[in-house]
């Protein structure tokens, strides 16, 4: 996939005030701090599309981004081959982190529970949920009981390990396979799952062929 433009395009407090729900979308969460924005940056190709947090955990808000992209990369400026030059557009929803400092109300977490769920549960053209990971730790609880929720809403979903310039590779790569084994305790099977890094720029090839090649399965709603 080669990205044309990415645009923002509204914030959102819940579900109903999200654009129309025209284009395929993927959505992204994890624990706050955990690498969304730089993932959506890395992603789209920008330096600050999304922006990366100074205050871990503020926004509260569904951000959502234009994309339009060409399905693939094509010398010559595509000419006789059908369709390859034909753009696409798709959606980037970039849900609010969580995880919350000790300080956040309890009210102000079931707020963004059920923003959270109704999102999910009713945003017609959410395609994938991106759940991001952060690769430095061993598999924590509330990542764990967030896919898990998932699971009861079956909720079609990848996983991104993220910042895996930061420890040494065999580090990575036993967080990663512990994280797998632990969920096939309680699931039938692992869902995919990427592995990237914003530093060394890692992994945005791969996800934007997933996010292709579900792209062209999307029916117009
Ligand atoms: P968000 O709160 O989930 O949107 O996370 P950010 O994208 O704002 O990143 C949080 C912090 O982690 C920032 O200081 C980023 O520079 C840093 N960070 C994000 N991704 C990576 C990565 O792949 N490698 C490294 N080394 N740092 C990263």
């Amino acid at each position: 996939m080669e990205i044309i433009s990415a645009q923002y395009i509204i914030s959102s407090a819940t579900y109903k005030q999200c654009p129309p729900a025209e284009n395929p979308e993927y959505a992204f969460i994890g624990r706050s701090n955990v690498g969304k924005s730089s993932l959506i940056n890395l992603l789209t190709g920008q330096v600050n599309l999304a922006k990366t947090s100074a205050t871990p955990g503020k926004t509260k808000l569904i951000n959502h981004f234009e994309i339009k992209s060409h399905p693939q990369a094509v010398k010559g400026g595509g000419k006789g081959v059908p369709g390859g030059r034909q753009a696409v557009k798709w959606n980037i929803a970039d849900l609010p982190g969580y995880g919350y400092a000790a300080t956040v109300s309890q009210k102000a977490r079931n707020n963004w529970g059920n923003m959270i769920e109704s999102y999910i549960r009713k945003r017609e053209n959410l395609v994938c949920l991106f759940v991001l990971i952060d690769s430095r730790h061993t598999p924590q609880a509330i990542d764990l009981e967030f896919i898990n929720q998932l699971g009861e809403w079956q909720t079609p979903f990848v996983l991104v390990f993220t910042k895996t310039d930061k420890n040494k590779p065999g580090a990575t790569t036993r967080n990663v396979e512990l994280f797998i084994h632990t969920l096939l305790q309680t699931w039938e099977q692992a869902p995919p799952y990427y592995l990237t890094s914003a530093v060394k720029r890692m992994g945005q090839k791969e996800i934007l062929d997933y996010i292709s090649g579900l792209n062209t399965s999307f029916t117009k709603l």
